[in-house]
């Protein structure tokens, strides 16, 4: 069944919410990663142990960053098929994707189905994609 416009609308809601607090939380990170500059965390002088700790806390946030900016592109793509109107539709075999499967995750491109044979045929040991 066609997503109805009651739902579409709920669905961009989600999105855009979603949308600003990824955009908060990236900023926040930027900020964050400003103030805790490398300098900062390791000290003037850094010893071998200090130094990794740094690292090892660059890296995670990266990997923070890198998760949101993902979803924000996956956010952002899902804003342009609702504006030509292809939301909602699975990218892979043309049916559309569930309300229940979108309320859970807004930016989703696949039906179930087709999202499990992805997950198969990609496994992945970063988890499932959008
Ligand atoms: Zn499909």
């Amino acid at each position: 069944m066609a997503l109805t416009p009651g739902q579409t609308d709920e669905l961009r809601g989600m999105i855009e919410e979603r949308r600003r607090a990824l955009q908060a939380e990236l900023h926040e990170g930027i900020d964050r990663a400003r103030e805790d500059s490398f300098e900062d965390l390791a000290g003037p002088a850094p010893d071998a142990g200090d130094e990794s700790v740094a690292t090892l806390i660059g890296d995670i946030d990266h990997a923070d960053v890198s998760r949101d900016m993902a979803e924000l592109r996956a956010l952002d793509a899902a804003r342009g098929r609702l504006e030509d109107g292809s939301y909602g539709v699975c990218a892979d075999c043309g049916s559309e994707i569930e309300y229940e499967r979108l309320k859970a995750a807004p930016a989703a491109f696949r039906c179930i189905g087709c999202q499990r044979l992805h997950e198969k045929t990609y496994a992945s040991p970063s988890g499932p994609s959008l």
